[in-house]
Parts: structure tokens; C-alpha cells; sequence
């Protein structure tokens, strides 16, 4: 180990910064996150720097001097040429001082980590000067995966740190608090409600200690299939999973981010042909969550877009089951960004609707087609594939120009993305001369004319040159 970390209290306790630029306003915001005594001296003051400051910081306009470093735990020095800066190290190192030079690591006491900032938990990182970029990559990839609220979890559990103390025996209060972070209380602080919380850790608490536990259940949105299209929570909430539940739309890429060791169960269905029925989805989670465990209900796109997402909320709720929602990038958006278009538009497209071309036991929905055909509206066909000829007539016979533009997005954001545009009554030619298969997502409305992607004539160009 070449650098020791300490994690050192300056509240209220005297930093003295040398210099007046941009570096030496970036180390004053540090210092005023740890809540210092902060002095900042330098012949010159940035106005960026002053205007910054002005208020928080005691910043003093002249050359420093061998009094400004009595009694200062922490001395930076930012800005100046080596010679000057040689100078005053020795000064505050005669002081007792810790002292820092900005880009010198040969004249540092210690080195400034990246630092993971969750109010009372906090994480650094040293590369010990080898490598800050590499510091900055790791740093950016554990603010992705420690929740914004861990701070406000530590603060919780301190608050009852002498109950636990007090109620549970010495043996038994690590799994008590292991059991508590991995547990519905911890979720519901980490996720930002605490009501209700204060009683139930009371209960907790008083309960007689047996081994009963109760888990939690995310129902969490996977995106449209890549995995940079995921929410950070989503991906949190992967590598925490005990047991994953996934659908059929859940690329193998975003599965691989899950916890190594998590238990994986495929319940995924392919249409009119059921794996396995909702309500037995709905019982297993019901029973890993009963067995404590915590549960990542994964879907594609958003959960809650044609997703039965609410379904198996309510289903949750009802079995009194800890539940939780993380929205996901559903399909019209991902596919959207895919082709490069915009699905509103100040000229174009006033609303968006999302419909779905298939519904709950019926072969052909009962849709508003007036409404759908209506003008200014960008239509977003979910499970449309199959029905697209029928949904193009019955635009066209409730008024939508045969000529408006349509895109159709296979696999939109994954590596076999398919992208096709034309017009709305060549739309069956269009899905049959591309092979579309699905999952594949029809956008219908004026928008679709600036989607990138082939039409009919490339496509019979492609095929032409192949053949
Ligand atoms: N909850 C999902 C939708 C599930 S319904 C979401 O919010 O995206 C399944 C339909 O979504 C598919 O038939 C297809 O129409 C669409 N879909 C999902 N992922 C897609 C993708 N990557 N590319 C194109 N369409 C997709």
C-alpha cells in the first residue's frame, strides 16, 4: 500500500489555501464540503474565485506570510511556480501543517482522493499520483452503484445504534444489521419515503428474535436492450438481487451485470404461448420474498408501459410484500432515439399515443381509429408486427393520408437493430421485403419521415446487388 487512507475531521478547524486561480478554488470547495476554517491567501484573487467564495471563505489579498500557518491542520498550495511553492511548504510544514502542492507530488504529505460523497459515508480513492484519470473512471462507476441516500441510511441506523444496543445481544447484532441493510426498511429510506419506517424498526426492535425475515421486491425496467440504456438504479438493483425474475425482451448483455451468485429464472413469454402464467410469476416472487430475499422483478423497456408491471404491483401489495418501482427506457423512446427521431414535434406532432396492436383475449382491439388517425399525433404501435396491414386500412379509411410517413424499428438499440421508413400504405410490403420478425415497434406520423433507415427501393436495391 503506498498511500494510507485517513478520513480526517476539519470541521471547524483551520485550512489555509495559497493562490487565488481555478485550483484553488476547486480545493476551497472541498474544504467547505468537510465544513473547515477556511482561509484562502494570494496576492491576486481571481474574480471567479472571489465571486465564489465572497462570504464563505476569509480571503486575504496580499503575500502570504510565516504567521498565516500557525495552528492550520491542512495547507494547500495552488498556482504558483516550484521555487515560490518550495518556500512556503516549508513554512507550514514548520507549522505543523499538512501541506499539499497542486500538481507537485514530490512536495506532498499526502495526495487529495476522488471522493464518493454520501454525507456521512464517504469513499476515496488514490491511484497515489500514478494514475488520477484511472481515480476519476473508479469513482465514476461507484457513484453509478452507492445510492444517492446511503448517507441518509447511515444517519438512520445511528440514530438507532444505542437501541440495538440496548435490545439485541451482543451475538446476535450482526445479523440483526446485516439483515436490517438488506431489508424493506433500509429500501424505503434508500428509496426516499421514510414514513412509517420509525415504527416499523421499533416493532423490529421488540419483536422476540427468531429468524423470520422479510425481502423486498423492485420490479425494475431493463430498457429497450442495451445495457448503457439501463438506470443506474436499475443496475444497483442488479448487482444487489438475490433472485432475478426476467422476460424474454432482457438481452443476455444486461443479464451478465446481475450479481454473480444471484439465482436467475427465465418466466418469459413469447405470445399466445405462455411459459409461465402470471399468476405463478406473481406467487414465486411472492414466496422468495417471503423467504427474505431480495427480489429484481426485470422487464424490458419500462414495466409499466404494456408490461403488466401494475398487475404484479397490486398482486404484491395485496400479499402485503414490500414492492418497489424503477421506471425503465421503454421501447418507443429507445427505438426513437435509435432511428434518430424525434416522436413530437413543433410542427408536426403535437402528442404522441402509445397503443398496443395486441390486446387481453381478443384478436382485433377495439380501438378508437378516429382518434388514432387523427392529425399533429405521432402513433407508437407496441406488438404490432403481425396486424400492421389491418391498422394501416383502418388509419387510412379514418383519414390518415396513405402517403404519411412510417418507420418500423426491429431490435431498436441492440447490435441487430433494423430500421425501414416509407409510407403508411406500403407498410405490409414494407415489414415483408425487410424479413421484420420483432420485436419490432411501428411509428406512424410526419416524425417518421426524419427516422434514419432503409426504404422499400434500398431494399430491393440491397436484394437486386445480392442476388
Ligand atoms: N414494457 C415494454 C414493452 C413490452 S411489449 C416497453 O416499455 O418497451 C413488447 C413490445 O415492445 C414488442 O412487441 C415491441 O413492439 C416492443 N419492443 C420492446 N423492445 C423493443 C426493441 N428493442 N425494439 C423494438 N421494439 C421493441
Amino acid at each position: 500500500m503506498k498511500r494510507f487512507p485517513v478520513h480526517i475531521s476539519l470541521q471547524q478547524r483551520r485550512v489555509v489555501i495559497i493562490g487565488g486561480g481555478a485550483e484553488a478554488l476547486a480545493k476551497a470547495r472541498l474544504m467547505l464540503a468537510a465544513e473547515a476554517d477556511l482561509t484562502l491567501i494570494a496576492p491576486k484573487i481571481a474574480p471567479a474565485t472571489r465571486a465564489a467564495l465572497e462570504g464563505s471563505v476569509r480571503l486575504i489579498e496580499r503575500e502570504p506570510a510565516y504567521g498565516d500557518f500557525r495552528s492550520a491542520v491542512i495547507v494547500f498550495i495552488a498556482g504558483l511556480d516550484r521555487e515560490a511553492a518550495r518556500r512556503w511548504v516549508d513554512a507550514a510544514r514548520a507549522a505543523s501543517a499538512l501541506v499539499n502542492v497542486v500538481d507537485e507530488p514530490s512536495l506532498c504529505q499526502f495526495t487529495t482522493p476522488s471522493i464518493v460523497d454520501r454525507g456521512r459515508v464517504t469513499i476515496s480513492i488514490s491511484t497515489d499520483g500514478a494514475a488520477p484519470v484511472l481515480g476519476r473512471k473508479l469513482r465514476a462507476d461507484i457513484e453509478a452503484l452507492a445510492p444517492p441516500r446511503l448517507g441518509a441510511l447511515a444517519e438512520f441506523a445511528d440514530l438507532y445504534r444505542p437501541s440495538v444496543k440496548a435490545c439485541i445481544p451482543a451475538d446476535r447484532r450482526r445479523t440483526f444489521w446485516e439483515r436490517f441493510f438488506d431489508g424493506p426498511i433500509a429500501a424505503r429510506v434508500l428509496a426516499g419515503d421514510e414514513t412509517g419506517t420509525h415504527e416499523e424498526m421499533i416493532a423490529l426492535l421488540n419483536r422476540p428474535q427468531t429468524n423470520e425475515t422479510k425481502g423486498v421486491v423492485h420490479i425494475v425496467g431493463a430498457g429497450p436492450g442495451d445495457p448503457d440504456l439501463l438506470t443506474v438504479k436499475a443496475l444497483r438493483l442488479l448487482q444487489q438481487a438475490d433472485v432475478i425474475l426476467y422476460d424474454r425482451l432482457v438481452s443476455e448483455e444486461i443479464l451478465s451485470l446481475a450479481r454473480r451468485d444471484a439465482e436467475r429464472f427465465y418466466v418469459g413469454k413469447a405470445k399466445s404461448n405462455h411459459a409461465v402464467p402470471q399468476e405463478e410469476i406473481e406467487s414465486r416472487m411472492i414466496d422468495h420474498a417471503r423467504q427474505g430475499k431480495m427480489v429484481v422483478r426485470l422487464k424490458g423497456g419500462d414495466p409499466f408501459i404494456f408490461g403488466r408491471g401494475g398487475e404484479e404491483l397490486e398482486a404484491l401489495q395485496n400479499a402485503n410484500i414490500p414492492v418497489f418501482a424503477t421506471p425503465g427506457v421503454t421501447a418507443a423512446t429507445g427505438c426513437a432515439a435509435a432511428a434518430n427521431m424525434a416522436l413530437t414535434h413543433r410542427d408536426f406532432a403535437q402528442a404522441v399515443t402509445f397503443v398496443t396492436g395486441h390486446a387481453k383475449g381478443e384478436a382485433d382491439p377495439a380501438l378508437d381509429w378516429s382518434a388514432l388517425a387523427a392529425l399533429k399525433n405521432t402513433l407508437v404501435v407496441y406488438m404490432g408486427v403481425t396486424k400492421a396491414g389491418k391498422i394501416a386500412r383502418n388509419l387510412i379509411a379514418h383519414g390518415r393520408a396513405p402517403s404519411t410517413p412510417v418507420a418500423v424499428i426491429e431490435n431498436g438499440s441492440r447490435a441487430n437493430q433494423k430500421i425501414l421508413k416509407g409510407a403508411l400504405s406500403e407498410l405490409p410490403a414494407l415489414i415483408d421485403a425487410g424479413g421484420i420478425q420483432g420485436p419490432a415497434l411501428l411509428v406512424i406520423g410526419e416524425v417518421a419521415a426524419l427516422a434514419d433507415g432503409e426504404t422499400l427501393l434500398s431494399i430491393a436495391d440491397r436484394k437486386g446487388l445480392a442476388a
